[in-house]
């Protein structure tokens, strides 16, 4: 199994089975060699260094009615709202006084807040903040908006691809959507230049490690700047309630086995995996991440934005606790980075 390691880390690839093996194998042995072949890969290409995203949640309402999602059209329990221009721009501003150099705008896939008036907001956060990196993280689109975003001056999006598997793909989402365009979204994305994060939910309902596999070839093959993989929460109110989350130390094997592949991708510690565990963040370090996104959207629609259950957004969660966020870095060793930290293909 080590030896797999030590070939994934030099070769950046491996046959099917030996991901498989490596994602089922209980050996701790095993385990905390990979997190460690995946951290020593992240130290020589960036550092002790763990780069910061402020994130914006501009709106929890959507059109889309995802299986998993707290925020699915269909839940009538949830208490909607949109921020308006003014407020993501008082949250930018705050924000950049904290340090943040880079915002990420996410939200459903909201009618109420169409294109123009995205790109609206873009161009005035672009304008005031000429420094600082500006994600979106939206849904999908048309080619035509993407571009029209890019323009407005957004450099990077995040568009997980959930689950590559075609079958699965539709056990997760309703039927107006597929995998297909999901894909053709993230193609048009990079073809546009746009900084281009996927990724996956852990553990999802009905997932199989054969679909993890495909997720793996598919990231192989489409060379993202960004990957994202947090585990699955359940949400009470979603038609997944009762299923369990996604494992922990899965999702912290997907992070290693990602950073040796892709030793210059950013991979964020996710808030999923923060809020299965007040060390979640840290172990998601520890396994080879190099950004964290705190919380900055407005203290009043944090708690609305909840996609699963118990979603972590106060304390090192919160872009106000940085300084707790930087304490607790410490004590691994990292620290935090207040530089923009664009995707570079070599370091
Ligand atoms: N509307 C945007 C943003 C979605 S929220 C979009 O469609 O891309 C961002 C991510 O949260 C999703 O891509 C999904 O992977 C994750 N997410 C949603 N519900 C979740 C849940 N119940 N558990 C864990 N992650 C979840």
């Amino acid at each position: 199994m080590k030896q797999w390691i030590d070939s994934l880390r030099k070769e950046h690839q491996l046959p099917d089975e030996a991901y498989k093996q490596l994602l089922t194998c209980l050996d701790a042995d095993v385990t905390s060699y990979l997190h460690q072949q995946a951290r020593e890969v992240t130290l020589s290409c960036f550092g002790n260094k763990i780069y910061i995203r402020g994130l914006i949640e501009i709106s929890n309402c959507c059109r889309n009615d995802c299986l998993y999602c707290g925020i699915r059209k269909s839940n009538t329990q949830v208490e909607r709202y949109r921020l308006t221009k003014e407020q993501i721009l008082e949250c930018c501003k705050e924000g950049y006084a904290l340090g943040f150099r880079t915002f990420v705008l996410q939200g459903g896939e909201d009618r109420a807040q169409p294109v123009d008036w995205v790109a609206e907001v873009v161009q005035a956060i672009r304008l005031q903040y000429p420094d600082c990196a500006i994600t979106l993280s939206l849904g999908e689109m048309t080619r035509n908006d993407y571009e029209r975003l890019y323009k407005a001056g957004a450099n990077r999006y995040l568009l997980r691809h959930e689950t590559y598997n075609s079958t699965h793909y539709t056990t997760l989402h309703p039927k107006q959507m597929n995998i297909a365009h999901r894909l053709q979204c993230l193609r048009w994305l990079k073809e546009i230049g746009f900084q281009t994060g996927t990724g996956i939910m852990v553990g999802s309902p009905h997932q199989h490690i054969s679909h993890i596999i495909e997720d793996i070839r598919f990231i192989e093959k489409l060379q993202p700047q960004m990957i994202g993989i947090g585990p699955f929460i359940p949400h009470q109110d979603t038609p997944f309630a009762q299923q369990p989350a996604g494992s922990v130390d899965m999702t912290l094997k997907l992070i290693s086995i990602f950073r040796l592949m892709f030793p210059t991708v950013l991979i964020p510690s996710t808030t999923a995996l923060a809020s299965l565990g007040s060390d979640g963040r840290l172990r998601g370090i520890l396994a080879g991440a190099n950004v964290v996104m705190p919380n900055l959207s407005p203290a009043t629609t944090r708690k609305k934005y909840a996609l699963y259950n118990n979603k972590a957004s106060l304390g090192a969660e919160a872009a106000e606790g940085l300084d707790l966020l930087g304490k607790q870095l410490a004590t691994i060793g990292y620290e935090i980075s207040t530089e923009r930290g664009d995707y570079k293909k070599q370091l």
